[in-house]
């Protein structure tokens, strides 16, 4: 193990944190970039978000307000996409999954154009960069007309995992059953985003009814140590976002944060960035966040660190 980011830690250097190799394995492509990248892209002075979120709803307003009024259309999005691997190489993160919706690959004209253009954005951007791009579902979809699509899409092989994002309270879990079934069938990682706003038990239920690998978040099954225990007991790895919760008012501060004490329960747990556009703290801002709150020490996050790294190591063939 690196010795050298327990030492970076603990002096508290941001610039040498960044130079070494993490992962970032929960980010949503168009969201995954640096606010001052798109700043000088759109020469544009972007104002900071605010300390905390009312809701889902204020952020998903306060980025299209803030953010995505400065690059809006194909091309803004695609400089998004372009801000994540731009901001993956400039922080060492070597190991990277961005999740994109079905409407993305449509957004480019198909999975070819879709496929060219990230690998493309993979070798120029980001070289050392592992990529595992995720196909993400809105939680609120038409599953039926989302799995009708499915084959399509996963019988080009890029893919690596498949996960469900947004409102967790908008329809039960197991309709994705469905999509779920095929692509274990396409050998992908499954995960789902649950327990952010919901309960421990959702967090169990839809790791028995889709069989997930991982959760995105996950941090309500801290209410439960009999929920934590078959989670440990399961290897099923939490990929956690502190700022996020933090700022979307789940957690009241780092200082308190759960991941401390799913750590402790013997769960897998890695932390992640969710939406850097808007959340607007780098991986290695994350770590030295935990840090500095005295909630974790350096020893427990490289050790943390290391978990993250392994990712890439799943999909090996
Ligand atoms: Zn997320």
């Amino acid at each position: 193990m690196d010795k050298n980011f327990e030492i970076h830690l603990k002096e508290r250097s941001l610039e040498r944190l960044s130079s070494i190799s993490k992962s970032d394995i929960h980010s949503h492509a168009g969201r995954g970039g640096k606010v001052d990248y798109i700043s000088s892209w759109a020469k544009a002075e972007i104002t900071q978000p605010p300390r905390k979120f009312e809701s889902l709803n204020h952020m998903q307003s306060w980025y299209s307000d803030n953010i995505k009024i400065y690059c809006p259309g194909l091309q803004g999005h695609l400089k998004r996409w372009e801000a994540a691997f731009a901001q993956a190489s400039k922080d060492n993160i070597t190991v990277l999954a961005l999740s994109f919706a079905a409407s993305e690959i449509d957004f480019v004209g198909g999975m070819e154009s879709f496929i060219k253009i990230l690998k493309e954005y993979n070798q120029q951007f980001a070289p050392n960069t592992t990529f595992l791009p995720e196909l993400t579902f809105d939680r609120a979809c038409d599953t039926e007309d989302e799995f009708s699509k499915l084959d399509e899409i996963l019988s080009y092989d890029f893919f690596k995992s498949v996960d469900i994002c947004c409102d967790e309270f908008a329809q039960p879990i197991r309709n994705f059953k469905k999509i779920f079934r095929k692509a274990k069938e396409y050998s992908l990682r499954l995960k789902a985003h649950v327990g952010e706003f919901g309960s421990a038990d959702d967090v169990m239920e839809a790791v028995e009814e889709l069989e997930l690998n991982e959760v995105h978040h996950g941090i309500a099954a801290a209410e439960s140590n009999y929920i934590m225990k078959w989670l440990a007991d399961h290897k099923i790895q939490l990929n956690i976002c502190p700022s996020s919760n933090v700022m979307l008012g789940i957690v009241e501060s780092y200082a308190v944060h759960p991941i401390r004490k799913i750590y402790h329960a013997g769960i897998p747990v890695t932390i992640n960035t969710d939406d850097l556009l808007i959340f607007n703290q780098t991986i290695s801002q994350e770590y030295l966040n935990l840090y500095t709150a005295n909630l974790m020490t350096a020893e427990e996050l490289n050790k943390v660190r290391e978990i993250g790294l392994k990712e890439a190591s799943y999909y090996v063939e």
